[in-house]
């Protein structure tokens, strides 16, 4: 799960990060009220799920009170790679003298953290990892030990030559790997960590991914979602407990067991077709979840025929067929839709999908080249 800064932030906060003060503000108004607080001179910041707002015009520098208000009335609103801002920070402004970059993901590769930080801060990280690569210190950390205090000065010797600041360095280093592990991040980075013109190391922006398997245990985190640009399919989805995950393709996928949902989506590729969506409708599945996950997949207009795949283990294939033909009944769709039960009770499964008319498939081959086909037609 993404979070914003200003959420990232106050997590950074906790673990004593040097982040600026600062207010997150919905209105010019509020924005005003926030700069005057401060002083006057503060950084306007768009609130949104992407990095580079600097470059898109989302960060902005205000002498006063009546600029930050003006500067907020022209980002509130604003549309920054297809979303739009609703909040904006209002913060402190930093003199800066020296732009770093901090921040730790985990490596599937070595399954590790890794630590990198680099004296390039402030500018696209991904650009410096393509084009300057040797200015980029990798460091991956043993998760069973942490990073100790040696690791994390060694680090900080990489960036920063004075030793009163590198220490500070350091020290942020070590609790941005304290919030890393304490959040179930899989992701946190300060770009950039700067030094100001007093050599006072701030955290200036935040970034965090929170591991969506471990919200279970930070309650406080699973609390910053911001839903208002998911789908109102994501949403419903959710809150069934199911995973779904829109795709680009004309095939919907409708499956139980996220393995079958990966070989499903497989054998599409393979017959030549693309998945319209990732969906693991999960164990039980009752017509109200079925008649549900229909119209999520229905209501995408690139869904050109629906393939369901039901493997009945505990599931019984009759309940599924029973719950798709209730389920038909209240959805209306002109998606042509291929069944392929298999398991327990398939048999009956197969007779009550038969006298609905419903396309049934003997195996998944062969399922999936109908749907694959139906898909492809034109109508
Ligand atoms: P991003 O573009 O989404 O990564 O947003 P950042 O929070 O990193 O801000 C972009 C840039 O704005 C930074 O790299 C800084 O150069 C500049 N900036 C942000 N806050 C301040 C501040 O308090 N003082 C000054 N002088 N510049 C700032
Ligand atoms: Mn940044």
């Amino acid at each position: 799960m993404k979070i914003h800064e200003y959420q990232a932030m106050e997590i950074f906060a906790r673990y004593g990060l040097p982040v600026s003060g600062f207010d997150v503000v919905t209105s010019p108004e509020e924005a005003r009220a926030a700069a005057e607080k401060r002083g006057g001179s503060v950084v306007v910041k768009a609130q949104v799920h992407v990095g580079g707002r600097g470059k898109a015009g989302g960060v902005k520098l205000a002498r006063d009170a009546d600029e930050a208000e003006r500067l907020a009335e022209g980002i509130l609103g604003m549309d920054i790679k297809g979303l739009t801002v609703e909040k904006v920070v209002v913060a402190e402004v930093v003199d800066i003298d020296r732009e770093y970059y901090i921040g730790i993901v985990v490596d599937r590769a070595t399954k590790k953290p890794v630590y990198m930080v680099s004296s390039e801060g402030g500018v696209d990280i991904e650009v410096v990892a393509s084009e300057t690569p040797e200015k980029i210190h990798k460091h991956p950390v043993d998760p069973e030990r942490g990073l100790s205090d040696a690791e994390a000065a060694e680090l900080a010797a990489k960036i920063e030559s004075e030793p009163s600041v590198a220490a500070q360095v350091a020290d942020a280093i070590l609790k941005l790997y304290a919030a890393f592990v304490g959040s179930d991040a899989s992701l946190a980075e300060i770009n950039p960590l700067v030094v100001t013109s007093e050599g006072v190391v701030r955290a200036i922006d935040a970034k965090m991914n929170i591991d969506d398997n471990a919200l279970y245990r930070h309650e406080d985190i699973a609390a910053m979602r911001d839903t208002s640009t998911d789908t109102a399919e994501l949403t419903k989805a959710r809150e069934l407990g199911m995973s779904f995950v829109k795709l680009d393709g004309n095939v919907g996928c409708l499956v139980n067991g996220a393995g079958l949902a990966m070989t499903t989506m497989d054998l599409i590729k393979q017959y030549g077709g693309e998945p319209a969506n990732f969906l693991d409708v999960g164990g039980s599945s009752n017509s109200d979840k079925v008649a549900t996950t229909l119209e999520i997949i229905t209501s995408d207009p690139n869904v050109r025929s629906l393939l369901i795949n039901i493997f009945g283990g505990i599931t019984r294939c009759d309940d599924v067929a029973r719950g798709l033909v209730h389920a038909l009944e209240r959805v209306a769709t002109d998606v042509p839709i291929v069944v392929r039960l298999t398991g327990t009770n398939a048999e009956e499964a197969r007779r009550i999908l038969a006298e609905h008319d419903l396309m049934t498939a003997d195996t998944l081959d062969e399922a999936v080249e109908k749907a694959v086909v139906l898909a492809g037609r034109d109508s």
